[in-house]
């Protein structure tokens, strides 16, 4: 305890024993004075009731006397008034008497007083007056008894009484007067010791006051904060020297300042007043901080951020007696903040212009910030604030595999501190696409070097995996393209021109397994003819970059020569030039190219032979018919010119027929009218047809047919063109006298097949070179095409003969041992079973009707056919007319009639389809006989005609005795 305090325990004890022994004195002064009051009080009203007594008895007595003299009605009033004061004084007197004696001397008067009071009434009830003496002798005795009861007894009763009692008041007022002395002097005398000690402490703590208001002068004057106090009523009442600067304030012009002068804040932002913190500390005796963002406003207009507090300045009762402000100038810090701030904005928008997913994290995982790029990768767009956004995710490893958690690089990060970098992961995305990226999980650190936080950054890498995967892809179709290429491709490395890859074809092609390829020069591997020629040729493939050569010699590992074809070029593949070759073999289309050359230049010797074929019979035609017209009546000589024009004719048609085949053969649209017939029957005709040319060469024909008949399903009439072929080669090629020999029989079945009918066609002519054997019958061919040699051919013969032959499942073979050995020409056909059914017989012919003239109308175009046939049907006997094109033809109908039309197909204006169909709906048209007349003679062209209207369909050249036929067997209409 301190001693100021036992100071203040022994000074309030000592107070407390003075106040005790001090105190029961006062109380006897106080009591010796209440009764002295008292007891004088009531001396005092004795005395005063024994005066008045004697005053108002003296009064009742004077006033009655006065009425009773006068018969003034107010002094009997006054009489009245008093008696009654006379009964009053007498009660007073009576309540305070003390003593027996003035008891005795109250009854005394009473009784007396009574009896005054008993006369006067007496006397004022009199008749007469003035009232007997007596009775006012009477009186006046009774009124003296009273007085000198009065002056005898009462008064100095009542006198000495109060006397008495006052004396003794007096002594007891005089002790506890002395008594009360004494305490108050030894009160004053304690009063005084304690004054001095507590002055003394007083003095001491004042001493300790100073000092600690020194001390906390200095403490204000030297902290940096700024400092401000208040009195209750919100005035200044201090400010030190920081609070001065700040608020640019003196501390004596500032004392006394209500605080919002001296301290001015506004809202940073709005510029408002800000509501001061000290006024408010007052009201709300509470501490109360700082708006944020207050500028203070110093005197001379100098604005500075102010950061702090105000507390109320309670007293030790607890009762606000003021406040006190401290703030501090923050401006600095808020400048730092502010650049803080705008750095954090800066690197926010940084951070949202990043082409890459940015989201940063506090140390706790939760989400500060995401820029537009991590919204779009996530497909969501999260919560700010949320736990470790990335532990929604369903993340994969890049082999596709679920990510477990403890290798999510993202959540290792915060747990661990670190984490692998550029982790390639996928992400499946709320809408079910896949996303490949690359993980960097950056932790953050705060200036003191502590974990502030994580900067993830995912790079979408979907497209480069798809570009890759498109790529491998690519790679892998290039790979196989490259392996299964039919050309040989090489690739070189372009600075060392090496080979650095080598396909399968190359390596077929060459005869080198790829790994004998790769290393080498081209000029190592037979390309080129010489080192120096394979140089050369790279050479100039590095300066033009690209090279072909069409036909370059190529010898292969087993000394093969091929034909290639070989292009190059150079090109980049970063970072170096690649050179690539492209190698074909074109040994075969060099093969075809040569075989084009040669057929080209057989159809052009074919072509020479063609004309020197088709004006051989012209000749003999100009003479025969020179013969016919200076023949005169020579009939030898015109049968002679005649059946010389008629042969040479004859040939001619062949000729052109043989162009007509050669040109179906060509076009593959060569047609057969198969039936049913007898191979023997029908070879009989071609062996009529061949043997007056055998008979001219003087060959001898020997022909071996069988019995039986050999049924074959064929066209006759090809099969009669192809023994015709063989039987005239053979004539033509075997030199006159010969011997040539036709067998035909039945080879039997071998297995599998059918029976075969086996033509032979044997010469002892020329014969064939074996070189030649497998030729003849291509297109063209002749052994010796030399025109003086030539046998009258087109080269197109065989050709027909293999075609029709192979048309009908069948095979030719040629064989000849040579020159002068002659030839065999074997023919293979299949034979049908055997009918059951008795071959038809053929129909007999129709019993030619009498020869009647016609009338005939020819239609042709060209002049000379036209007239030529009108001429020869005139000869027979027919009425003809000749029109030239197809309006002329139906112009003449109506005038001519005729029944028989030679209709030519190709002609002028309108065609014969049209000119046959218009015929036929003219009148009359349904019944005439309408003959085509055309060059062409194919199935279609023959069906065309019938579609038009026309009965029959003649090829032309129109074998005039057939005509003669045709026209003799139809009917008439
Ligand atoms: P052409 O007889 O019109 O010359 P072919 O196609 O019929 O045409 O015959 C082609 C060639 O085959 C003939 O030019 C001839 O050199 C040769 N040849 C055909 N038949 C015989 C044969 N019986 N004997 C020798 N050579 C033949």
């Amino acid at each position: 305890m301190s001693t100021y305090k036992l100071l203040w325990l022994g000074f309030g004890a000592m107070a407390l024993v003075l106040m005790a022994t001090l105190l029961p004195q006062v109380a006897q002064v106080r009591s010796v004075q209440q009764q002295v009051q008292v007891l004088s009080s009531g001396d005092a009203v004795r005395s005063a009731s024994a005066s008045d007594l004697a005053i108002n008895t003296m009064g009742y007595a004077l006033a009655l006397r006065e009425h009773l003299d006068s018969g003034n009605a107010l002094a009997r009033q006054v009489a009245a008034q008093r008696a009654e004061a006379v009964r009053h004084n007498l009660d007073a007197y009576m309540a305070r008497a003390t003593t027996a004696a003035q008891r005795e001397h109250a009854a005394r008067f009473e009784a007396d007083w009574r009896a005054l009071e008993a006369g006067g009434r007496r006397l004022l009830g009199s008749a007469q007056r003035p009232p007997a003496p007596a009775e006012l002798l009477d009186f006046d005795n009774r009124r003296r008894a009273l007085q000198t009861l009065l002056d005898e007894r009462l008064q100095p009763d009542a006198r000495a009484s109060l006397e008495a009692r006052q004396n003794t008041a007096l002594a007891a007022l005089r002790t506890n007067l002395a008594l009360a002395l004494l305490l108050m002097v030894l009160g004053i005398f304690t009063a005084g010791l304690t004054g001095l000690l507590v002055g003394r402490r007083i003095v001491a703590t004042g001493r300790q006051l100073d000092a600690n208001t020194e001390a906390l002068r200095v403490t204000l004057a030297s902290i940096g904060d700024a400092v401000i106090s208040t009195g209750l009523d919100g005035r200044v009442v201090s400010l030190n020297p920081v609070a001065q600067t700040l608020t640019g304030w003196s501390q004596a012009d500032a004392l006394g300042q209500p605080l919002d002068r001296v301290f001015r804040i506004v809202d940073e932002d709005s510029r408002e007043a800000a509501q001061n913190p000290a006024l408010r500390a007052l009201q709300e005796r509470q501490v109360v901080g700082l708006p944020h963002a207050t500028l203070l406003i110093a005197r001379d207009g100098i604005e500075r951020a102010v950061d702090d507090s105000a507390a109320p300045i309670l007293s030790s009762d607890g009762e606000a007696i003021g406040a006190v402000l401290v703030f501090r100038d923050i401006t600095s810090r808020r400048l730092q903040e502010q650049r803080v701030l705008a750095n954090e904005r800066r690197m926010s928008e940084l951070i949202d212009l990043l082409p890459c997913a940015v989201f940063t994290t506090d140390e706790q995982g939760r989400l500060r910030h995401f820029n537009s790029a991590a919204v779009a990768f996530s497909g969501e767009v999260p919560q700010l604030g949320s736990d470790c956004w990335y532990r929604q995710w369903t993340l994969y490893r890049a082999d596709g595999t679920p990510l477990p958690a403890a290798e999510n690089p993202l959540a290792m990060v915060l747990e661990q501190g670190s984490a692998p970098r550029g982790m390639e992961l996928v992400l499946r995305r709320p809408d079910g696409t896949h996303l490949w990226f690359v993980a960097y999980p950056t932790p953050r650190f705060d200036d003191a070097g502590q974990r502030s936080g994580v900067l993830h950054m995912l790079l979408d890498i979907t497209e480069r995996k798809e570009a890759d995967a498109a790529l491998r892809l690519s790679e892998l179709r290039y790979r196989r393209l490259f392996e299964s290429a039919k050309d040989g491709i090489l690739v070189l490395d372009a600075k060392s021109e090496r080979i650095t890859d080598a396909n399968p074809a190359i390596s077929d092609l060459l005869g080198y397994p790829p790994s004998q390829l790769v290393g080498k020069a081209l000029w190592q591997i037979g390309l080129f003819a010489t080192e120096e020629a394979g140089r050369a040729a790279v050479a100039q493939l590095q300066r033009e970059r690209y090279v072909r050569f069409d036909d370059l010699p190529l010898r292969t590992r087993d000394g093969r020569s091929l034909d290639v074809e070989f292009v190059s070029n150079v090109y980049g593949l970063a970072p170096n030039l690649v050179i690539q070759c492209s190698v074909r073999d074109i040994s075969e289309r060099k093969r075809s190219t040569e075989a084009l050359h040669e057929l080209n230049r057989r159809k052009n010797e074919f072509l020479a032979m063609l004309a020197h074929e088709l004006r051989n019979p012209l000749a003999p035609i100009r003479v025969g018919l020179e013969v016919i017209r200076r023949a005169g009546g020579d009939a030898g000589a015109l049968q002679a010119a005649t059946e010389t024009v008629d042969r040479q004719v004859t040939h001619l048609v062949r000729l052109v027929d043989d162009l007509l085949d050669m040109s179906r053969i060509d076009r593959g649209t060569i047609e057969l009218r198969r039936e049913r017939i007898d191979l023997v029957a029908t070879l009989g005709m071609a062996i009529e047809a061949a043997r007056p040319q055998c008979d001219k060469l003087q060959h001898r024909f020997t022909v071996t047919l069988p019995e039986h008949p050999i049924p074959v399903d064929a066209d006759a009439t090809r099969l009669v063109q192809v023994l015709g072929n063989l039987l005239g080669n053979a004539c033509k090629f075997t030199p006159p006298g010969g011997h040539i020999e036709l067998s035909v029989e039945v080879d039997p079945a071998q297995s599998g097949m059918g029976d075969e009918a086996v033509i032979r066609v044997r010469d002892s002519g020329i014969g064939i070179a074996p070189d030649q054997l497998s030729r003849i019958f291509e297109m063209f061919v002749q052994v010796d095409s030399s025109l003086e040699r030539s046998a009258g051919g087109l080269g197109i013969g065989l050709t027909l003969v293999k075609t029709l032959v192979e048309r009908h499942g069948g095979s030719v073979q040629a064989a000849s041992t040579g020159a002068g050995g002659g030839s065999v020409f074997t023919v293979r056909l299949p034979v049908l079973a055997a009918d059951t059914h008795a071959a038809a017989e053929p129909a007999p012919a129709e019993p030619a009707p009498g020869a009647r003239p016609r009338r005939i109308l020819v239609v042709d175009d060209n002049r000379d056919a036209a007239e030529s046939l009108t001429l020869l049907l005139q000869l027979s006997g027919h009425l003809t007319q000749a029109a030239f094109d197809g309006f002329e033809a139906l112009e003449a109908l109506p005038a001519f009639q005729p029944d028989t039309v030679l209709l030519d197909i190709g002609l002028p204006r309108l065609n014969g389809y049209e000119v046959a169909r218009r015929l036929r709906q003219a009148p009359g048209g349904e019944r005439i006989l309408l003959i085509a007349l055309t060059g062409w003679g194919q199935e279609e062209d023959r069906q065309r005609t019938r579609e038009a209207g026309f009965d029959v369909h003649l090829v032309k050249p129109v074998d005039p005795a057939a005509l003669s036929r045709l026209l003799e067997s139809s009917a008439m209409p």
